[in-house]
């Protein structure tokens, strides 16, 4: 397994790409942090989404600063439809702009994939694990919101489904788990626990301490995605906890549920 993604700075603008998905040179992509934007209070500064208390112009501009730096039309961009289940969306031309700049009518989609170039796909994160693919062979590519009921319902497993059906092999498949809260932080009640640990073991149960237990959703994804039949060297772990670093990171739980989204962008150029 490779560990962390690689951090760009372009003046205030700060980012993290994947970089074994760099090295195909198929892809344009990030994974955002807070800082470079112009959004302010609790959604201060890269805020990119029109759910948070924050202007829809704002999160406008954010996206043409962002979209600029990593060379994508913000006016193409899809947005995913998180309701944190398992639904896998496949996105073509005819969803260009959908959400960001027109109505959209992509519903129940935590994860996107598309096969077709200049299609960049976005979902949206505060503490929930962002997952990425790109199969370099059959030039397909995922991104995938996995919170913590989307983890306990496989999406990671549904997601390398869907590139099988479009013809990946998962030999061939690369991934990535972006920043998002870590074990150190992810604590949940006896029961959520008693769901994670019935269903993928003791191992991913990182803790208990008294009656909090913390789950290891991170472990949980890697064996996930193992499970589905990506070899463990494809895949990049960020290992970056965003309620550790509130100061580059949204944290729902960090900030006390007033904050704003980072997001994940793909692209196949
Ligand atoms: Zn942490």
């Amino acid at each position: 397994m490779n560990k962390g993604f690689k951090l760009v700075k372009k003046g205030e603008l700060e980012y993290l790409t994947v970089p074994s998905f760099e090295e195909t040179g198929l892809v344009r992509h990030c994974f955002t942090t807070r800082l470079g934007g112009v959004s302010t209070g609790e959604a201060a500064s890269l805020n990119l989404s029109y759910k948070r208390n924050d202007s829809p112009e704002n999160v406008r501009e954010n996206f043409r600063i962002i979209c600029e730096a990593i060379g994508v039309d913000h006016n193409k961009i899809v947005f995913s439809d998180q309701t944190h289940k398992k639904g896998i969306y496949i996105a073509t031309t005819d969803d260009l702009g959908k959400g960001l700049h027109r109505e959209s009518d992509i519903s129940d989609a935590d994860g996107l994939v598309t096969q077709q170039k200049d299609v960049p796909l976005c979902t949206f994160y505060a503490d929930c694990v962002p997952l990425f693919f790109l199969d370099p062979v059959k030039k397909i590519t995922s991104a995938v919101h996995s919170g913590w009921k989307s983890t306990l319902l496989e999406i990671g497993k549904e997601a390398v489904s869907v590139m099988k059906d479009m013809g990946s092999n998962p030999d061939d498949i690369l991934a990535a788990i972006g920043p998002s809260i870590g074990p150190c932080h992810f604590e949940v009640r006896g029961d959520v626990a008693e769901q994670f640990t019935d269903k993928f073991g003791m191992e991913i149960l990182d803790r208990t301490v008294g009656d909090k237990s913390f789950i290891n959703l991170w472990k949980t994804n890697v064996n996930i995605l193992i499970a589905s039949g990506i070899r463990e060297r494809n895949i990049t772990l960020a290992e970056e906890c965003t309620y550790c670093n509130r100061d580059r990171f949204y944290s729902y739980r960090g900030d006390d549920h007033k904050t704003g989204s980072l997001c994940g962008i793909i692209q196949l150029v």
